[in-house]
């Protein structure tokens, strides 16, 4: 089931108020519409009625998709790896193996899905995000590449991309590379992260997390 809840939100910028549906979890299968609504912005989009600001809602949202097993929890500005919802976990304890993620920005929640929805492995992906990053970083000459999306899979043509943000101006950027890269994350996260996937609770699975696995990774492979 979907929850929303109507409230009454007010204008930071006039002061005006009016009512607002907030959309506090989406099911992605019993409510498809949402889910359109939610991946375009349209959802957590606000614009006052009275002066025409807009900007976007900043709460707790949870998304979850329980044919894919998946479970995205957005928290806005969230700084924690793991997080623990005794009260969502007593409502789906009946469902074992279900990936639960937490993002604390709206991208990141629209790329986890997409990633789900194209039957791969988030963790394998950060990896390989990271590792294209840094290409990346080089080709441009630039110190450090550290915002950047899934945007394409392609199974057929054997590639997988990314849109990185580069630069002072954060201009998009396309780095498409061969699946083989993917399949070499796949195999770390199998050799080193069997821990991270047993994990109770929401966890995150970002640039951090894929650095300090690539960390551990480096350590045990040179037997330190
Ligand atoms: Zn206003």
């Amino acid at each position: 089931m979907s929850n929303v809840i109507s409230k009454e939100v007010t204008c930071p910028k006039c002061n005006h108020t009016q009512g607002a549906h907030l959309y506090i979890s989406i099911n992605a299968s019993n409510d498809p519409q949402f889910k359109k609504a939610l991946l375009s912005g349209k959802i957590l989009q606000y614009r006052c009625d009275s002066c025409g600001y807009e900007a976007r809602y900043t709460y707790p949202l949870l998304y979850n998709d329980m044919k894919r097993r998946f479970m995205v929890y957005l928290i806005p500005q969230i700084d924690r790896f793991q997080l623990e919802d005794r009260a969502l976990e007593d409502d789906y304890r009946n469902l074992k193996g279900i990936r639960k993620r937490i993002t604390s920005d709206f991208n990141s929640m629209k790329e986890k899905i997409f990633i789900f929805e194209s039957g791969l492995d988030d963790m394998a992906v950060e990896l390989t995000k990271y590792a294209i990053s840094e290409m990346v970083a080089k080709k441009l000459d630039l110190g450090r590449v550290s915002e950047g999306y899934l945007t394409m899979y392609n199974r057929e043509t054997n590639t997988i991309g990314f849109t990185y943000f580069v630069g002072e101006e954060a201009e998009p950027f396309v780095q498409s590379a061969r699946l083989e890269i993917y399949q070499k994350s796949l195999k770390i996260v199998e050799a080193i992260c069997a821990n991270d996937k047993k994990l109770s609770g929401f966890i995150k699975i970002d640039r951090e997390w894929a650095e300090n696995t690539l960390f551990r990774y480096k350590r045990v492979k040179s037997g330190r």
